[in-house]
């Protein structure tokens, strides 16, 4: 069994990554308080230590063996669960590929579950895979309204989660907009993998240079300052009592992006760790 030299190092400081820079180190994985480091050679580990040792920094050197990293590796290809939309991150078969119908996910099952949604978003394929809490977030939100027969705009799509979801959820049409011509590849190849999402499209389109659609719900989750800069072009997007749901917006930037969207009613506010979330209603 291969095993791989790491150090455990006890703060998350971005000194400590400037301080070991010199020693290369392969991979660093980052906990709530600490880091995990990982070096191509034990030496180069153990100079690494003495350096932050030399600092103050606590540390603890280690070998990290294939299979520890086998074991986070399929942690992270847990399906996640955001109400009624499981998001799994491989093809599975248990997913129903026959259009309009969801089942439950047990194969002996014959009982259809009308309120269960299954989404197949490949992990290595744009932001977006559930992972996130801001994209957590506004699944979260679009769970709460009725999104039957609207048209649904993703302004930022990444994966193509908000659109697919959408449309699983029985949007009218969900239609995905990405200034990133790579997010468009890998939204256009999750959704080849869910195929009850008949109603989804995807284009490349930056939200600050061209005119964008008119949509009854608009999902943005984007930055904090890009939403401030893109107010204006979201609003003019969103139809009269339609719904604009934002995300990516950190707790410090909710004053800013609550009054550059004041031509909206905030409806309601999530908030997960650091990130907010804001459901709006146009006027
Ligand atoms: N909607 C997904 C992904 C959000 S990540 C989710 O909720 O998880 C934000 C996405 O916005 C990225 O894919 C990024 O490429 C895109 N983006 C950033 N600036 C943009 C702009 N000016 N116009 C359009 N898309 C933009």
């Amino acid at each position: 069994m291969k095993l791989y030299p790491a150090l455990d190092v006890r703060s998350t400081a971005d000194l400590v990554l400037a301080l070991v820079d010199d020693f290369s180190p392969s991979a660093v994985e980052t906990g709530a308080d600490a880091m995990r480091l990982f070096f191509p050679a034990a030496d180069a580990r153990d100079a690494a230590c003495a350096e932050l040792r030399a600092h103050g920094y606590t540390t603890v050197p280690l070998e990290v063996s294939d299979e520890d990293w086998a074991r986070r590796s399929q942690q992270d290809l847990a399906p996640i669960e955001i109400g009624r939309i499981t998001i799994f991150p491989t093809p599975d078969s248990r997913i129903p590929t026959n259009p309009g119908s969801q089942v439950a996910p047990n194969p002996t099952s014959r009982i259809p579950n009308l309120d269960k949604y299954f989404l197949t978003i490949l992990p290595s394929m744009g932001f977006g895979t559930g992972h996130h809490a801001t994209t957590r977030l506004c699944l979260e939100a679009l769970q709460e309204i009725d999104v039957t027969g609207a048209f649904f705009l993703d302004v930022g799509t990444g994966s193509g989660v908000l659109a697919i979801a959408a449309d699983l959820l029985g949007a009218a049409a969900a239609l995905g907009l990405d200034c990133d011509e790579d997010a468009i590849q890998s939204a256009r190849q999750n959704l080849a993998l869910n195929p009850s999402a008949t109603h989804t499209s995807f284009d490349t389109r930056d939200v600050t240079a061209a005119p964008l659609p008119d949509a009854d719900i608009l999902a943005a989750n984007l930055t904090g300052a890009l939403l401030v800069r893109a107010a204006p072009a979201l609003l003019a997007a969103t139809r009269p009592g339609g719904t604009i749901i934002l995300s990516g917006i950190l707790a410090e930037e909710g004053d800013a992006v609550r009054h550059a969207f004041s031509g909206a009613d905030v409806v309601e506010q999530r908030q997960d760790a650091e990130w907010l979330c804001l459901r709006l209603t146009q006027r």
